[in-house]
Formats: C-alpha cells, sequence, structure tokens
C-alpha cells in the first residue's frame, strides 16, 4: 500500500492491493476471511474501536443468538463444540475474536467512511474516513442492515419527565428496578427486553401498535426454524407457514386473545416479503399471560409524567425504552449509487443482491441473518477472486501510476 501527502485537505492516500471492506461486523469479517482463504488481500475499514461492534456495544446483557448456532456458523469455521445449542452474546463474540485471528484480519479501527465514489477516469472506487482516502478496484458494502437506531416520531415526547433510551443502549433491567416502564414495540428486542424488566421487578407496558406473529423457539424439542427449513426443502412456503401456525397454536393457544394479532400472511412467507422476522418466544408470553407484562394498543400522545393510549386509557410511566429496531445508514456514505434503494437495501433481493456493478458489492443485506452473509460472502469471494487470478496484477500497476500523476 502507498500514501501519499496532500497539502490541502491533510488528507493521505493509499491505494488497496484487494478490496476495500467498509464494516467489521460477522458480514465484513466473513468476506475477508473468504477472500483470504483464496490469497486475495484486503482492507477492512471500521468506525468503532473494535470487531462486532453491534454485539459488542449495542445489545442488552441477556442476549443469546435467536437461531440455533448451526444457523449462525460464518464460512470455514463453526463454533467451538463446547458452545450450547443457542450461544451468549459473550460467546458469539469470543468466536468473532478467534475467526478474525484465525483469518489474520486486522481492520482499520476508526475509520468510518465518510463518502465512497466510482471515479470512472481511473475505473476506482475513492472511499474517504476523517484521514485518508482509500482506492481500490473493489468496494465491498458491510455496514449491516442495524448500522442505526430508528427512533419514531411520537407526539409530546419531548415533554416526558424521565429517561427515554432505544434498545441499542438497554443492557440490563437492573438499571429499572420496580420502575414502571413504556416499552415501544413487540419485536424479539421488544419482548426480550420486557421480559428482562419482568425478571428485575420492574412492570413493563409493552405497546403493540403492529400485527406480529409469536411463535415458539422450540416446538417438542426442536427449534422451530431448524424445522421450518426443513419443510422448506420438500412444501411450498404457504404450507409450511400453516403447519408453523397451527402448531404454534397448540404450543402458545390462541395469541390474538392477548392483543398479538397475526398478520394474514405467514410468518416465514412475510419474512421474505417484508423482512419483519417473526419473534421466537423466550418467555415473554408467559409473562404476558400472567399479566406481569402489560398489552397496549398504540401510544395517542406522550403527556409530562406517562402516556395517553388510543383506546382512552392513560397511565403514569418512569422511563420509556424504545424497542423500534434499526436501519441502514447506506444512503449516508454510499454516493452515486442506484444498486441500493432509499432505505439502503440492495434494490435487488436475494439471492441476487450481493454484487452491483463496476466492482461494488453487498455482504449482510439479505433479511436472512447471519445465514444471508454467509452465502453473500463465499459467492463474493469467489467472484473477486476470479477477476483477481485474470486481471490483479496488471491493475495494481496501473493504479500506482495513477496515484503518482494526482499527487504531482
Ligand atoms: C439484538 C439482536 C440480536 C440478533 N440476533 C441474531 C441471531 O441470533 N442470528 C442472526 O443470524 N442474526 C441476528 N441478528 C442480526 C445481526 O445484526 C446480524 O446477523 C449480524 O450482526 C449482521 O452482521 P453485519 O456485519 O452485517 O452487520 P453489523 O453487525 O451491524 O456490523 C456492521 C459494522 O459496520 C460498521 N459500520 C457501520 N457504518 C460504517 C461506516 N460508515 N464506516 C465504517 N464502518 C461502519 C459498524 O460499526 C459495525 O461494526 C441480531 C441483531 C440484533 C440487533
Amino acid at each position: 500500500m502507498n500514501s501519499c501527502k496532500e497539502e490541502e485537505q491533510q488528507l493521505k492516500c493509499a491505494w488497496v492491493n484487494g478490496p476495500i471492506i467498509v464494516g467489521a461486523g460477522p458480514s465484513g469479517l466473513a468476506v475477508a476471511a473468504c477472500l483470504a482463504d483464496n490469497g486475495v488481500p484486503s482492507i477492512v475499514l471500521e468506525k468503532s474501536n473494535c470487531i462486532a461492534s453491534l454485539w459488542q456495544y449495542k445489545t442488552y446483557d441477556r442476549l443469546n443468538l435467536h437461531l440455533p448456532k448451526q444457523f449462525c456458523e460464518l464460512p470455514l469455521m463453526g463454533f467451538p463444540k463446547t458452545f450450547p445449542k443457542y450461544p451468549s452474546k459473550h460467546q458469539f463474540i469470543s468466536y468473532m475474536e478467534l475467526y478474525a485471528n484465525k483469518f489474520s484480519i486486522e481492520p482499520r479501527f476508526s475509520q468510518s467512511v465518510e463518502t465512497a465514489v466510482f471515479d470512472s477516469d481511473c475505473e476506482l472506487w475513492r472511499v474517504q474516513t476523517k484521514d485518508t482516502e482509500y482506492m481500490s478496484r473493489w468496494l465491498i458494502v458491510a455496514t449491516g442492515e442495524n448500522a442505526e437506531p430508528v427512533i419514531p416520531v411520537i407526539s409530546g415526547i419531548e415533554k416526558f419527565h424521565g429517561p427515554v433510551i432505544h434498545t441499542s443502549v438497554y443492557k440490563s433491567g437492573a438499571d429499572f428496578i420496580n420502575q414502571k416502564v413504556l416499552v415501544v414495540g413487540c419485536g424479539n428486542s421488544g419482548m426480550e427486553v420486557s421480559l428482562d424488566l419482568c425478571s428485575h421487578n420492574a412492570s413493563p407496558h409493552m405497546v403493540v401498535r403492529n400485527t406480529v406473529h409469536v411463535l415458539p423457539r422450540e416446538m417438542f424439542g426442536f427449534s422451530t426454524f431448524g424445522f421450518a427449513m426443513e419443510l422448506l426443502k420438500w412444501l411450498p412456503l404457504r404450507i409450511v407457514d400453516k403447519v408453523l401456525l397451527r402448531m404454534a397454536h397448540l404450543n402458545l393457544g390462541n395469541t390474538e386473545q392477548l392483543g398479538l394479532r397475526r398478520p394474514k400472511t405467514g410468518p416465514m412467507e412475510l419474512k421474505n416479503v417484508t423482512g419483519r422476522t417473526p419473534v421466537l418466544d423466550v418467555g415473554a408470553l408467559s409473562q404476558i399471560k400472567s399479566g406481569n407484562i402489560k398489552v397496549m394498543e398504540g401510544v395517542k400522545e406522550m403527556t409530562r409524567r406517562g402516556a395517553r393510549f388510543v383506546d382512552g386509557q392513560e397511565k403514569e410511566f418512569d422511563s420509556i425504552i424504545l424497542a423500534t429496531g434499526y436501519k441502514s445508514n447506506v444512503p449516508s456514505w454510499l454516493k452515486c449509487c442506484d444498486f441500493f434503494n432509499e432505505e439502503g437495501m440492495p434494490k435487488t433481493p436475494f439471492p441476487n443482491g450481493w454484487k452491483g456493478d463496476k466492482g461494488l458489492y453487498s455482504v449482510g443485506f439479505t433479511r436472512k441473518g447471519l445465514l444471508g452473509t454467509a452465502s453473500d460472502a463465499v459467492k463474493i469471494a469467489n467472484d473477486i477472486c476470479k477477476q483477481w487470478t485474470v486481471k490483479g496484477p496488471k491493475n495494481c500497476c496501473n493504479a500506482h501510476i495513477i496515484l503518482r500523476r494526482e499527487t504531482q
């Protein structure tokens, strides 16, 4: 790699011998490992100061993988055999660290990518951080579907007297002992945070505005997700959904009676079409049944002491937790590119959303969790490897010449 000084902007320029990967989460690490395995070097730029920063900084203490470990492995290296079926977040992080070590992946930390553009004059991607401009033939976007918290507009929230936090900063119910807490959102995080609050003697009220599919995490000793994946090998999606809903009913009873209305579309079809993940219940439902978690309809407005709900009820709260999900940040830094839509997701859905034009790739934007990451990473590495073998050394020389000319 070369570097040069540009007095005016004080930007270092760096030619990257191989692809630039933006993001050192599981997706960035997976694709770097697959490239390394094919003999292709790469550079990983990470805005945080560690790998897997979502897992290290933005997840709650009691989190375990939602899916069994065999559906969350990265390519080329499985989980340690000693890990349980649903590894804890700490175990997952230690797996990520072992993974990065095994493939000698050393991301450049504190390198938040501010812009990336394709320069058609020199046919290179120009990727800019605060202090450096990196250039390469290939750009791999691995910044994740969960890069930024979604903060909804709730009328009157600025008047509320207590703390309002997003689940990305929630750690444990220990911070809310004996409090009345309004949890806005009923996805996996909303349910699990409510459950955690219960086990710390807090009183959670969970706002359920939309329809939601709740499935047991396990049915008759088997993982529901694993069971669905097996069925999908033999049966059409809609039949699988019917089987899942029938079995969920046998296991959980009628969730509609608890205020959890099911969408008309089945759970797996909904996940495929919209990316909405069904809730895999780890205990919140029994707390709802026993009244420890109260289900509330939508919030009409917040007041100074609490909330007014659409059904006319008014209640006081000490704190509010927004379990309102995350979004991609790609539109904020990837410029002049029509491969991603306004939400920062590839316009072409899975399984074809991994490759764009002009050496652009995306990994981990499949709405299929780590299973989708593994599939993307292998395809991207194979694709770049073919180009590397054919054109690598020639392009490497060209790029050096371009850099020198620019900096004279
Ligand atoms: C609470 C929770 C539980 C989950 N449980 C599961 C599960 O059990 N199974 C499963 O398959 N999936 C699960 N997921 C989904 C999970 O987020 C992904 O599967 C996984 O973390 C995706 O990895 P990723 O590398 O694509 O994205 P991320 O893990 O989000 O990593 C992206 C990285 O990019 C960095 N970055 C972002 N913007 C920039 C920038 N501009 N410049 C440089 N770096 C940048 C971020 O700092 C981050 O380190 C869960 C998600 C959450 C929130």
